[in-house]
């Protein structure tokens, strides 16, 4: 059944009712990871650090050797090898033999501690007796094999999200392949006659594409860039034709542009070209009233205003949703929190949503007359969307607000 103006929260549900997970696995390179959602869970098959080592540049020896050393009565170990990182060990530490070590390098057994040798002495013509000045306690500055994960530690659990930090994690396990839920293929598309792309001459009467840089921008930042993208005037044929075509390799569908009520407002013409089905038209709330869903041979397509920040922030409330429900991506979880207003905000077209920015609970927005729809400018710098009361009256500094933070990897 097809609805006419939807409160937010009943277009996301539509949206996310009507959008299936991406099950399907696919193993992949590490450094394609970035973004993905573990299919299968890692735990470590080794430890790591695989073996004992230095924490620093210095001398390894027995701390048993040193228990009487003091300032005047330092006492004298018979440097046996050199070990650098990298580097294995031929012999044990014996008794009042120590080794020359640097960071990273294994400590042999019998060693069981380790001096920064700057705290060592030399005496002229003795090169290879060293002088410890202290007693050092058993493993003083000794870092122990698997002391930061070991042979079995869950490494990455099947459903999180691979970030930079699980990249680093897995690779210190030495795990190169990682078995993820496929990617979500998306195909972006803006929408507009008067729309020219960065970098070419502007003539009377065009403006330059944002929404593209802007929203593929966001998905890759997000871990999902589109698959598919282009730009196209406001010709329901010709957009008609390009869905199609690309439609059984989509998985969703988001374009911006041409769904208000002007004459050009194509999309209103494209999905009866496609014998699509549309789900809603128009959210009750500012920015991004016409945004549209509707599904086409079963996908998902979502279609929103073509002003920069109602798309921005359109993106968020309603494609992000779709997003995560694809992907079940945990990154892409909306988390609303409490905010306290920095400054007095006077709220005007019933606008609910605003951009701002949150720090410690605190929540700046940018001045009134920066808000508009059409405005990408004031969101530089912006975190959050400030969801705000329905009243018209001015909200004061110090009042709470509720606020979304984008999501982030
Ligand atoms: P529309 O949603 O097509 O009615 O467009 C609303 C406003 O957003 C108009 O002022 C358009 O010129 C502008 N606009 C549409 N698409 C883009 C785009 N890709 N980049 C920047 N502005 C756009
Ligand atoms: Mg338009």
């Amino acid at each position: 059944m097809e609805r006419i103006g939807v409160e937010l929260e009943e277009a996301v549900e539509i949206i996310t009712e009507h959008t299936g997970f991406l099950e399907a696995a696919e193993e992949i390179d590490l450094g394609e990871a970035l973004g993905r959602v573990a299919a299968e869970s890692y735990k470590s098959h080794m430890d790591n650090p695989p073996f004992d080592r230095s924490p620093l540049d210095g001398y390894a020896f027995r701390s048993q050797d040193v228990r009487e050393a003091g300032n005047s009565c330092p006492i004298g170990l018979t440097v046996t090898q050199v070990l650098y990182a990298g580097g294995w060990y031929d012999r044990e530490v014996g008794p009042l033999e120590a080794v020359r070590i640097m960071t990273g390098a294994p400590i042999p057994p019998g060693a069981d501690c380790v001096i920064r040798q700057e705290e060592v002495s030399f005496r002229a013509g003795e090169k290879d007796t060293l002088w410890i000045p202290r007693p050092m306690k058993p493993y003083e500055n000794y870092c122990f094999q698997g002391e930061d994960s070991q042979k079995g530690t869950m490494l990455l659990e099947k459903g999180e999200a691979i970030g930079y930090v699980e990249q680093g994690i897995l690779a210190s396990a030495g795990i190169n392949r990682v078995k993820v839920y496929r990617k979500p293929r998306i195909a972006f598309f803006v929408a507009g006659d008067e729309l020219c792309p960065p970098g070419q001459p502007l003539k009377p009467g065009k403006i330059y594409d944002s929404n593209y840089w802007l929203l593929s921008g966001r998905m890759k930042a997000l871990g999902y860039p589109p698959a598919v993208s282009g730009m196209a005037g406001d010709h329901p044929e010709e957009i008609a034709g390009e869905l199609c075509r690309i439609i059984d390799q989509t998985d969703l569908v988001i374009t911006t542009g041409g769904v208000s009520v002007g004459e050009k407002d194509i999309f209103h013409q494209v999905l009866p070209l496609l014998g699509a089905r549309r789900l809603f038209w128009r959210v009750k709330m500012k920015p991004g009233t016409p945004a549209m869903f509707a599904l086409y041979k079963g996908k998902p397509m979502i279609h929103l205003s073509g002003n920069p920040f109602a798309a921005a922030a359109t993106f968020e409330l309603l494609a992000v949703p779709a997003l995560k429900k694809l992907t079940a991506a945990p990154h892409l979880t909306q988390r609303r929190q409490k905010a306290v207003l920095t400054r007095d905000f006077e709220k005007a077209g019933g606008r609910r949503f605003v951009r701002g920015y949150v720090e410690d609970g605190m929540v700046t927005l940018p001045p009134a007359a920066s808000h508009a729809s059409g405005m990408l400018f004031s969101m530089k710098g912006c975190n959050c969307l400030a969801d705000l009361p329905p009243s018209e009256t001015p909200i004061r500094a110090g009042q709470e607000v509720e606020v979304i933070r984008f999501p982030s990897l």
